[in-house]
């Protein structure tokens, strides 16, 4: 048999999501597993292991998506915030361990990709996809096509000198110190006790909530006015569970901050895909170069 299927893998901060995807975005034999932290050779050792734990009958490549800058032109892959990859040629290294074409790219990109082609972003040919999850990411559709730069819209500052990013960012203010859900998770415990996480926010359905949307708004609208973007899709475990909470403040803030008419006219909607957006996308991109 030739070769024709693919594997995506999502490599998050806290979990890896890895399965056979077919050309319709349908995921097979999908294996779960938390994400080694402890150096980046065990990450990269773990996430061989991963795949293998797939049946490789019939495989013909396998896609990547990563949460780190890449620099397209060498391979290498930059650096990562909230988990240990740094100036390492990640697909030389992959290729390596696994013997199989790899292909990578940013893993906000990829859920953005997958959205476009088979989700929440069909019909929209300037999209921008938010991950709201660990960190936070970011992915663009420009003119159909996806935009495969850094992307890391998390990393933009929204407060001048504000409070201090998280990982490895240096920065200060980011999209990420406010919105990510290891953000909502500190603002639960500030507001409700100490052992409660950003799932007791959603769940008491918390006006603290609002603050979160007004900060990822203000993020969206300066990047709409960038990008043209007509359509926003959010994704990401916070993003996902707490879509509804975070929307109307979100929308408000796009409303003032977006140049007329894109502040009207913006569509924001929930991802579709779910948490496999990622590893769809990684494998599309996969698909894609064979
Ligand atoms: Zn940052």
């Amino acid at each position: 048999m030739t070769p024709n299927r693919v594997i995506g893998v999502d490599l998050g901060g806290t979990k890896i999501l890895a399965g056979i995807v077919d050309r319709d975005g349908v995921v097979h034999d999908r294996v779960e597993r938390p994400t080694v932290t402890t150096s980046q050779t065990a990450l990269l050792d773990q996430l061989a292991d991963v795949v293998r734990e797939l049946p490789l009958d019939g495989i013909a490549a396998v896609g990547f998506g990563i949460p780190s800058r890449i620099d397209f032109a060498t391979g290498l892959a930059l650096g990562a915030v909230n988990i240990p990859i740094r100036d390492v040629y990640f697909a030389r290294e992959m290729e390596e361990r696994l013997g199989l074409p790899i292909e990578m790219e940013n893993d906000a990109s990829c859920a953005a990709f997958a959205e476009f082609r088979l989700g929440a972003g069909q019909g929209a040919d300037d999209l921008m996809a938010i991950t709201l999850g660990t960190g936070v990411g970011g992915g663009v559709v420009s003119g159909g096509k996806l935009f495969r730069a850094y992307t890391e819209l998390g990393h933009m500052v929204i407060v001048e000198d504000g409070e201090p990013c998280q990982g490895a960012c240096s920065g200060r203010g980011h999209v990420e110190t406010y919105c990510s859900g290891t953000a909502a998770d500190a603002l639960a415990r500030r507001v409700i006790g100490p052992d409660a996480t950003a799932r007791d926010l959603v769940e008491q359905q918390h006006p603290a909530l609002e603050e979160i949307g007004h900060h990822l708004g203000v993020a969206i609208g300066s990047l709409v006015n960038i990008f043209g973007s007509t359509r926003v899709v959010i994704g990401g475990g916070f993003g996902i569970a707490a879509f509804d909470l975070l929307v109307p403040a979100a929308r408000l803030a796009v409303l003032r901050e977006a140049l007329a008419p894109s502040g009207q006219t913006l569509e924001i909607e929930r991802a579709q895909l779910g948490t496999e957006a990622g590893l769809i996308g990684a494998a599309l991109i996969a698909y894609d170069a064979l």
